[in-house]
């Protein structure tokens, strides 16, 4: 039986997929707040200007450049997508389980793609430095990389509640050439306010997004980059879902369901939107499910006009959100730890389309059911990546019930090497 499928080089895909023209009604726009500055009209000052075109565009497939693709290959694109057999067997089930390897990644997470796709533009627009946030340090990492390979600065601004145990990350970002501040941080107006007052507030990714703005809000030659939730970032990323639906060809097979981890939604838009796609235009019935935490279900929160982050400096978003100011706690998984979702995957559950679950706060039953894939396939997924793979061995669980043969894909968003003491401390590993 065939375990792995790849893609030649000639085959892998050269456009991004926007799904803005099929969705089932129009994606309701960014507002602005009925008080204070407008925030839409600021964006142009904030955001990379392709980027900007890309999050408006109605284009459904968007060329990727060739300094982009190269950066892709340089990133070691294409991934494979491998069949779980050793899993299937141990779960004795009679389901066919797919996993597609973002993890095969030189920072550990499906971010490069956006990253280096941002950067790459960031570049060619004549900006010399990129600020950002990052929450659980993957993002951070992804566009310490990217920056750094192609010749920019990069700031970032990491959730101190995160900044504290992640120290690999942390030697890491270093080591690529980048500037990593604890936030909230004594450097920005805004983050300086929260540390006046108390110098070991645990942050939050709203906080820590509003110190990016305001930092390169006042440098003429920074741009900030988001990592997830707009439209362009789950654009970049459906890189993943195309080669997967490629590589299921050579499987000749097909998924009836689809899972990943979500957090603001790119690993999962990058990897689901291309079958939505299929769902939308040509009628195939797959279950769409998201994989999420008790302490950030912002898929299961309500549905309206919120803001992306805390001091409110973006516009506001029509999407599924637990409130901008939402206090979440720290989970090892953190970059599920997000108050909102991405406005396209939110029109799309709004609809019906997409399922989800929630796992309790203290990650046991995830990381001990994400166990038995390390123990099988051998591979460590990320904690996050771990709610993915909990999803799908539990979805095999009820097909050996039902005796149903399902064709069950998965993404895993990440690997789990930088990120070992959080597993160390919730299984008790010693
Ligand atoms: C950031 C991250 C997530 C969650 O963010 P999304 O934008 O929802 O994908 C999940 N897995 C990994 C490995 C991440 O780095």
């Amino acid at each position: 039986m065939r375990s792995m499928a790849n893609l030649k080089l000639d085959d892998v895909p050269t456009q991004w997929y926007n799904i803005v023209p099929d969705l089932p009604e129009p994606l309701p726009p960014p507002k602005d707040p009925e008080k204070g500055p407008s925030r839409i009209q600021n964006l142009p000052n904030l955001m990379i200007g392709e980027c900007l075109n890309q999050e408006f565009s109605k284009e459904r497939w968007i060329d990727i450049p060739g300094g982009v693709m190269d950066l892709y290959l340089k990133a070691g694109r294409p991934r494979p997508l491998f069949r779980a057999t050793n899993l299937e067997k141990r779960l004795d089930t009679p389901a066919r389980m797919y996993y597609k390897s973002e993890f095969f990644s030189p920072t550990g997470s499906h971010k490069v793609n956006t990253a280096l796709a941002q950067c790459w533009y960031a570049k060619r627009q004549g900006f010399e430095r990129v600020t950002t946030e990052t929450g659980a340090g993957q993002w951070g990492t992804a566009l310490s990389y990217a920056a750094a390979i192609t010749g920019l600065k990069c700031t970032v601004f990491w959730v101190r509640s995160v900044y504290n145990w992640k120290k690999d990350r942390l030697s890491l970002m270093k080591l690529m050439g980048a500037d990593v501040h604890a936030s909230p941080s004594p450097v920005t107006e805004f983050g300086k306010k929260l540390y006046d007052k108390n110098p070991e507030h645990d942050g939050s990714l709203g906080i820590a997004i509003s110190e990016g703005l305001e930092d390169s809000g006042r440098d003429p030659k920074a741009t900030y980059c988001l990592g997830s939730v707009l439209n362009h970032v789950l654009m970049h990323q459906t890189i993943i879902g195309l080669e997967t639906q490629k590589q299921f060809e050579i499987f000749d097979d097909y998924p009836d369901i689809v899972i990943s981890c979500i957090g603001g939604g790119s690993n999962f838009g990058g990897f689901a939107l291309p079958f939505l796609g299929d769902a939308l235009k040509k009628g195939k019935k797959i279950k769409f499910i998201a994989a999420q935490s008790q302490v950030a279900a912002n898929l299961q929160g309500k549905y309206e006009y919120d803001f992306a982050d805390y001091a409110e400096i973006t516009p506001m978003l029509k999407m599924y959100t637990l409130g901008h100011q939402a206090d979440m706690k720290p989970i090892k998984g953190d970059g599920l730890r997000y108050h909102g979702s991405s406005p396209i995957l939110s029109l799309l559950r709004h609809k019906g389309f997409i399922d989800t679950i929630a796992y309790p706060a203290d990650e046991k039953h995830v990381f001990e059911t994400a166990k038995i894939f390390i123990e099988t396939e051998g591979w460590l997924p990320a904690p996050e990546s771990a709610y993915s793979v909990c999803c799908a061995i539990e979805e095999a669980l009820k097909c050996r019930e039902s005796g149903e043969k399902k064709v069950i894909a998965f993404n895993i968003s990440g690997h789990g090497f930088l990120d070992m003491p959080g597993y160390r401390a919730v299984l008790g590993l010693g």
